[in-house]
């Protein structure tokens, strides 16, 4: 879910998980948290009753009382769109299978972030989106049918074009039931393909142990994010790169898949679809505090290259995104700083040099991928750092 702050993600993930926490909230208003908030939410049908109404996150129907039959769980990734946070809303957009784009009714659209958040997820590479009409309680329907008007013009000729326009209250709980119904048509549980090797996003890592427990009672190190393709399973080997400097050389982390996690529930595999966390042999030291943000796990052997230094193919905007000003996006420059998104990592580099649409960069920190991944790129402006461009690995 991407949305500007106060465009009710938070109100709405709430309505359809009924859980929500929002850990982060508070500091991510305040800018100082790159964590992403997450829950996930059972959708149900009702036996009996017609489209729509039948959908809901309940087990019991909510207009008949009838008994309810689970459709499937879904994660809920909140990516905010607050000013210092586009590196934190690239990274959850990575992690996502499908996203729901929310536009308050009572704003004018777009607002600035508005529109960052559409190009990220074209850079991300999303093209499985809803637009989420939220707040219609409060506008009439005249301000109402302007906003929708503004929203059509808005997505004209970009990826989220033929994207639905739901109209709901996350406060009411209005129209959830149609909005559940187009989240199973339009996002789908990713297919499971069985040939390809196993390849995971981290997104967050933990140390699930509390404070003075015993050595013996230590749980290893928890990994959570995103299986994009293949599958991992208990007992199962696996490769955590990048790993540690040792010398000249990169050494990817082994362990071992002690338990899996997800939508609350253990299990002994798990495929592509929602957020899960992996129990590891690591030392939960090696682990806590999203540690391994931004790293791959993949079975040993089978994990893309790591580069500290490469030669993108880089496609500059023609405008900063995400700012009332149309600022024009001024060329690279030799010994500049950017900050680069690739998949859940972040990492600052400075340009070695500049020809054509060639940009030779150096990381402060490595990054583990592939030909196939997009890297968003972005250059302080006006004290922030805003999305500039994107490229992939020159061939
Ligand atoms: P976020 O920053 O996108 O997570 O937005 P929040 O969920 O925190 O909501 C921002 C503000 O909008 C809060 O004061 C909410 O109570 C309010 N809000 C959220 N959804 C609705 C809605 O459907 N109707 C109205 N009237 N207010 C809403
Ligand atoms: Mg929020
Ligand atoms: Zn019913």
């Amino acid at each position: 879910m991407v949305g500007h702050v106060d465009h009710g993600k938070t109100t709405l993930t709430k309505a359809l998980t009924g859980e929500w926490t929002d850990r982060h909230s508070e500091e991510i208003k305040r800018g100082i948290s790159i964590k992403l908030g997450y829950a996930d939410a059972a959708f149900y049908k009702c036996k009996t009753c017609p489209d729509p109404e039948g959908y809901s996150n309940l087990p019991t129907c909510k207009k008949c009382g009838g008994e309810a039959e689970l459709l499937r769980t879904v994660s809920f990734v909140d990516s905010p769109g607050h000013e210092t946070l586009m590196a934190t809303m690239l990274c959850g957009a990575a992690i996502m299978n499908g996203a729901v784009l929310l536009i308050a009714a009572n704003e004018t659209c777009p607002q600035p972030q508005t529109k960052e958040h559409l190009m990220a997820l074209n850079i991300v590479g999303i093209k499985k989106i809803i637009i989420v009409q939220n707040k219609i309680d409060i506008v009439d329907e005249v301000k109402g049918t302007a906003n929708y008007n503004q929203i059509k013009q808005f997505t004209k000729g970009t990826v989220a074009e033929d994207a639905p326009i739901i109209p709901v209250s996350a406060h009411h709980d209005a129209n959830l039931d149609v909005l559940i119904k187009t989240i199973q048509e339009r996002i789908p549980t990713p297919e499971f393909d069985r040939t390809k090797p196993l390849f995971m996003y981290i997104a967050r890592s933990f140390d699930v142990n509390k404070p003075g427990t015993v050595p013996t009672d230590l749980r290893g190190g928890v990994l959570g994010g995103s299986i994009l393709q293949g599958e991992v399973g208990i007992g199962d080997e696996i490769e955590i790169a990048p790993g540690d400097k040792k010398g000249k050389e990169w050494v990817n982390i082994h362990t071992k898949v002690m338990s899996l996690i997800s939508g609350g529930e253990e299990l002994q595999k798990l495929h592509p679809g929602g957020l899960i966390g992996i129990g590891t042999e690591l030392d939960p030291h090696q682990t806590k505090a999203d540690t391994m943000l931004g790293k791959i796990v993949g079975k040993p052997g089978n994990l893309p290259p790591i580069w500290e230094s490469f030669t993108m193919d880089l496609n500059l905007l023609e405008r900063v995104v995400g700012m009332a000003e149309e600022l024009k996006v001024d060329p690279i420059k030799t010994n500049e700083s950017l900050v680069l998104n690739i998949g859940t990592a972040t990492t600052v580099a400075v340009v070695k040099s500049v020809r054509e649409r060639f940009c030779e960069v150096s990381l402060k920190r490595p990054v583990c991928f592939d030909m196939k991944q997009r890297i968003g790129v972005s250059r302080r402006v006006k004290g922030r750092w805003r999305l500039i461009g994107f490229g992939v690995l020159k061939n």
